[in-house]
């Protein structure tokens, strides 16, 4: 585990294969997605070399519904009290302990082929179901910084959600994307083409850096999802 401070106060946790984000704020900590189930050590290792507890959670946000990101939340979950939050469209699958879709379409690429199969086909097939989800909309605002609004960016999966720190001219991509060799579309998508139509909504925002799911964040982050689709 590695823990990088990539704004003032807000930190990537690299848990090795995932990333996720910590929101240090005096009234509580927001973490945004929770890796896989057994990434919960090191999510509290990583609290607690901030001088906070796992209690200190606030609240858990998840991108989406696969093991990845949404398989630490049950585990998590028995260490606060507050809510983990989840658009209806995964949140329903999450809440029965469902990390995927099946009919999912892999992205061209050896490369790409190759973690499908080891991330979708032989990765986890559940997670332990995770109780009292609070849904979130896009457009909603959350009173996280100053202000984390929510945008719904589907076809990664249909519940896919990216966060917008705009004062901070920060965003949390999630899987829209990823960064590994490049900025480039996500191993696999349920719908490629509502995929792009994410990246293109994105794109239509402000924002300087983006963090993303799996590898580094970015700087001159708006510019660059504007340009993936256009070669
Ligand atoms: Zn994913
Ligand atoms: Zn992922």
């Amino acid at each position: 585990m590695e823990l990088r401070e990539i704004y003032s106060n807000i930190y990537q946790i690299d848990l090795g294969a995932v990333n996720c984000y910590l929101i240090n704020e005096p009234h509580g900590l927001t973490l945004i997605d929770a890796g896989y189930a057994r990434d919960k050590p090191d999510i509290i290792k990583a609290i607690r070399r901030l001088g906070k507890q796992p209690a200190n959670i606030q609240q858990v946000i998840l991108t989406h519904l696969h093991p990845d990101h949404a398989g630490g939340a049950a585990g998590l979950q028995q260490e606060f009290e507050g809510p983990v939050y989840a658009h209806a469209a995964d949140a329903t699958l999450i809440a029965e302990g469902i990390c995927g879709r099946l009919s999912v379409q892999v992205t061209p690429g050896f490369i790409n082929w190759c973690l499908h199969k080891a991330i979708v086909l032989l990765g986890p097939r559940s997670i332990t179901p995770v109780g009292q989800i609070r849904l979130i909309n896009d457009s909603e605002v959350l009173p996280i910084l100053a202000g984390l609004e929510v945008i719904h960016t589907p076809g990664h999966s249909a519940g896919h959600v990216s966060l917008l720190a705009e004062h901070e001219q920060l965003l949390f991509a999630g899987d829209v994307l990823v960064n590994f060799g490049g900025l480039k579309p996500a191993p696999v998508y349920e719908d490629p083409a509502a995929g792009k139509a994410s990246v293109k909504k994105l794109a239509a925002r402000s924002f300087d850096l983006a963090c993303f799911g799996h590898g580094k964040p970015i700087t001159n982050a708006n510019q660059r999802f504007s340009q993936i689709y256009s070669s």
